[in-house]
């Protein structure tokens, strides 16, 4: 039987065949480095693309028939950065610019309207 070496500390793993860390200790110092080594630029556009799916998930709950625009600024108060997303799609003759699976249209300067669309469904929720 081959023989499993830590991939923290290099030391022999006793016990089940699918560990990959001798300790807990092991474990969360491997997983730090190695976040450690992940580059600026990446770690910053992944929390802004991260930070603007959130926002628009906060929007997107209190989004309803009634209030179905929301305005610019209010996104921009939440420190929502609109040069940072992951896809554009054409939908309904409208450009729809995503983060993730939330996406957003600006209907003018002022005011945005969104959609959810999960990549997993062909349908979309599309509130028009
Ligand atoms: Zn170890």
């Amino acid at each position: 039987m081959e023989k499993k070496v830590c991939l923290e500390c290099e030391e022999t793993i006793r016990g089940r065949s699918d560990k990959k860390f001798c300790s807990d200790a092991c474990r969360t110092s491997y997983h730090n480095r190695t976040n450690i080594d992940k580059p600026e630029v990446i770690k910053f556009i992944d929390y802004q693309l991260k930070r603007n799916r959130k926002i628009l998930k906060k929007f997107y709950s209190q989004f309803s028939e009634n209030k179905m625009e929301i305005p610019v600024k209010q996104f921009t108060h939440m420190g929502f950065a609109f040069d940072f997303y992951t896809h554009k799609e054409i939908l309904q003759s409208n450009e729809f610019v995503f983060c993730y699976e939330y996406g957003y249209n600006k209907i003018d300067e002022n005011k945005v309207m969104l959609i959810k669309q999960s990549p997993f469904a062909l349908g979309v929720e599309l509130f028009a």
